[in-house]
């Protein structure tokens, strides 16, 4: 089988979905590949900050299990800071039904969609060749958002992403809790757990943010020990895990027609390892650059633009965690004195992190 499309999307989780939505809306033929049938399950915590929910373009009210008015961090000398805010830092999702609802969005705008692997890509003078296992997609231009293991990564760029930040998500039934607990955080010098309140459950997590060969990955013992200190409780279920690509500082585009948007591109942060939005806005100035414009050259170009204001952000980002980390006492104090509440009104503002430190946004305008 032969198919021809304007843009081939490989991986429509948010990014990819993103990327073919406003690609759709500008009348392209948008091919989506997924190696999974929707809906499916992706490791992952579901928190989606204003910022993200600014940018979709459907209304997430109907998707969302709760809003988080109130937050606590907690240290490993045992203090915690306390947040409030009556907007919420964060809504609450569950991701598979998140994905499953922007997936069918995107099919409903008129986006194709095939379930198959990729294989091989090549380009020539025209445009991309995509090899899957069943047929040759021809296509104008290539988007690679097919995750942290994306293989497209591996197929386009010569990148080696090699410090792979993992995490473990699990969760536990509210009757099963002995505690009801709000958003919290709780860092060790590593990284971090988390207790993520739903309707009826707390999705709970733990995961390593700072690369460091010399100590152990997080395990599932390590959530089970988490779970049963802060919630009271061994019944833990659905355990899964998965790397969170966070190494987009080293990524540029080695060719005009093809690019990596969201976690494949490695557009995740390393502070609490937030990463659809990063995903969805970069998935909204690739599907832009390339809706502009048929000329690689200019594509190129623009999404270089963008990634520009990503590399800022994301070096943000890594600065703040090595402090939060490494420096937890001094964070500690800096949280609770002053940045905490400009952080916790920044976030529930909808704004990023460079707006929140230096007061301007990162991003070129559209
Ligand atoms: C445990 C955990 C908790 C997290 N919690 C949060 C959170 O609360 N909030 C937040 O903002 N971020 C969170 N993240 C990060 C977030 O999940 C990612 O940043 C986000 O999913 C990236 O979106 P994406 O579209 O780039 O990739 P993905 O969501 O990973 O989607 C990639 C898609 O590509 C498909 N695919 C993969 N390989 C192939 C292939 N070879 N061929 C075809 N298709 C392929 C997959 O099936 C998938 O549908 C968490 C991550 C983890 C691991």
């Amino acid at each position: 089988m032969n198919i021809e499309t304007d843009i081939v999307i490989i991986g429509a989780g948010p990014s990819g979905c993103m990327a073919a939505s406003i690609l759709r809306d500008a009348g392209k033929s948008v091919l989506l590949v997924d190696k999974n049938t929707f809906p499916r399950h992706k490791s992952c915590a579901g928190g989606l900050t204003p910022k993200t929910i600014a940018e979709l373009p459907f209304d997430v009210n109907s998707l969302s299990q709760h809003n988080s008015e109130k937050m606590l961090f907690t240290f490993t000398n045992g203090k915690t800071v306390d947040l409030n805010n009556e907007l919420g830092a964060c809504k609450m999702v569950i991701r598979e039904e998140f994905d499953n609802y922007f997936f069918n969005y995107v099919l409903q705008k008129g986006v194709e969609f095939i379930h198959t692997k990729v294989q091989k890509i090549f380009e020539d003078g025209e445009g991309v060749l995509v090899d899957t296992a069943v047929g040759t997609i021809k296509s104008k231009f290539l988007i690679g958002a097919d995750g942290a293991n994306s293989t497209t990564r591996r197929l386009i760029t010569k990148l080696k992403y090699k410090n792979p930040v993992f995490a473990f998500e699990g969760l536990v039934k509210k009757e099963n809790s002995k505690k009801n607990v709000p958003t919290k955080f709780v860092f060790n010098k590593l990284g971090y757990s988390w207790i993520f309140p739903k309707r009826d459950h707390y999705n709970v997590g733990i995961g390593n943010l700072i690369f460091d060969p010399s100590c152990p990955k997080p395990s599932k013992k390590d959530l089970y020990d988490f779970v049963e200190q802060e919630l009271g409780t061994e019944k833990l279920e659905d355990i899964t895990g998965f790397p969170i690509g966070t190494e987009g500082e080293c990524y540029s585009p080695m060719s005009k027609r093809m690019y990596l948007i969201g976690d494949a591109a490695g557009f995740a942060e390393t502070l609490l390892g937030e990463g659809i939005y990063n995903a969805v806005i970069s998935g909204k100035y690739l599907g832009h650059a390339i809706k502009d414009s048929d000329n690689p050259d200019c594509v190129y170009e623009k999404y270089n633009q963008f990634l520009l204001g990503m590399k800022k952000e994301l070096a943000l980002y890594n600065r703040g965690a090595k402090i939060l980390y490494k420096k937890q006492r001094m964070s500690y104090w800096m949280l609770k004195l002053f940045f905490g509440r400009k952080f916790m009104d920044g976030y529930s503002a909808g704004k990023t992190m460079t707006e929140i430190i230096k007061g301007k946004y990162p991003f070129p305008s559209i």
